[in-house]
C-alpha cells in the first residue's frame, strides 16, 4: 500500500559512470532527492552507462558510495537481484530499448543514415547547429533509397521540428541518451526530472520522442551548472574536481545547497527547505 501523502512523485538521479561524482553532479542529485522527498515521493537510482566507450565499471561502485557518504540514498527499484541494491543500469536495458526502436521503424519514423562527423563537416554550408553546439541533422540520408548497409552509421528519428537525432550508433551498438532516457523515465513512472541545465537542448527531442509513444511528459527543472574559477563547467573526467570524503562531505552538501539557494526559484526553496532539514541536519 502506498502513504496516503505519496503522491506518486517520482524522480531520479541518472549519472553516467565516466568518472566520479563532482561538487555539479551532487547539486543535481541533491536537488532531485529533496525536490522529491519533499512530496513524499520515491528517488530512484539509474546509472547510465549505455555509452560503452566511456563508461567505466569500477567508476560505479564509487557513484554510488559517494552518494551514500552525502546522505542521498535512493528508494530500491524493486524486482531487482539483491547485487544490484535497487539500481538499474542502462547497459542491462538494450532489448528495452530495442523493441521501442523496432515500433518507431515499424511506423516509420526512423531512418538510416551514413553521414558521419567528417562528411558533414564537410558539408558545412547545410549543417546547423543548436544552441548547444550539437549538430541539427540537415536531413541528407532522411528519403535515401537503398542505403548499403555496410555504409549504415546510424539509425535517426524522423522528427517534425528538422532535428532528426541519433537514437542508435550503429557502429558501436549504442542507444543515445535523448532516446533511451524517455523510456527508462517512462518506465520507472518519473514525473519530475531535476537536470543540469547544460542538457537543457534535449528537451525539444525528449518530447519527439515522447509524442510518438504517447508517453506523458514529465516536469522539468534544471539547476544551473555549476562552473569552476575559470568560468568551465566541472568535468567527471577530471580528476582535480571529484568530491572529497570525510570532514569535507558536509561542506560538500553546505556548498550544493548554497548553489540551489542562490539560483533556484524562491518558492521552489521553500517547497524543498522542510526536507532539506529534515536530511540534512
Ligand atoms: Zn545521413
Amino acid at each position: 500500500m502506498e502513504k496516503t501523502n505519496d503522491k506518486n512523485v517520482r524522480g531520479r538521479f541518472a549519472p553516467s559512470p565516466t568518472g566520479p561524482l563532482h561538487l555539479g553532479s551532487l547539486v543535481t542529485a541533491l536537488a532531485s532527492f529533496l525536490d522529491v522527498k519533499s512530496e513524499n515521493g520515491k528517488f530512484w537510482l539509474r546509472i547510465e552507462d549505455s555509452d560503452s566507450q566511456r563508461s567505466k565499471s569500477k567508476f560505479i561502485g564509487l557513484i554510488k558510495q559517494q552518494l551514500i557518504d552525502h546522505g542521498i540514498v535512493w528508494d530500491v527499484w524493486p524486482n531487482l537481484g539483491h547485487e544490484k541494491d535497487g539500481v538499474i543500469y542502462q547497459s542491462e536495458r538494450q532489448h528495452i530499448y530495442s523493441n521501442f526502436m523496432y515500433y518507431l521503424s515499424s511506423v516509420d519514423r526512423t531512418f538510416l543514415c551514413k553521414c558521419t562527423r567528417k562528411s558533414l563537416s564537410q558539408k558545412n554550408h547545410l549543417v546547423k547547429y543548436l544552441e548547444s553546439g550539437e549538430i541539427r541533422y540537415p536531413q541528407i540520408c532522411r528519403n535515401r533509397k537503398g542505403t548499403c548497409l555496410s555504409q549504415v552509421q546510424t539509425l535517426r528519428l524522423k522528427s517534425t521540428n528538422r532535428d532528426d537525432f541519433v537514437i542508435k550508433r550503429l557502429t558501436t551498438g549504442d542507444f543515445s541518451y535523448a532516446f533511451t532516457v524517455v523510456i527508462d523515465d517512462y518506465l520507472q513512472g518519473v514525473t519530475r526530472v531535476v537536470r543540469g541545465d547544460d542538457l537543457k537542448f534535449t528537451i525539444e527531442r525528449n518530447r519527439q520522442v515522447q509524442t510518438i509513444l504517447g508517453f506523458p511528459f514529465p516536469t522539468i527543472l534544471h539547476v544551473p551548472v555549476v562552473r569552476d574559477c575559470n568560468g568551465r563547467k566541472l568535468s567527471k573526467t577530471d580528476e582535480h574536481s571529484k568530491l572529497l570524503g570525510g570532514k569535507f562531505i558536509k561542506k560538500q552538501i553546505t556548498q550544493s545547497w548554497t548553489h540551489l539557494r542562490k539560483n533556484m526559484p524562491s518558492s521552489w526553496i521553500e517547497k524543498v527547505t522542510p526536507a532539506y532539514e529534515t536530511f540534512f541536519f
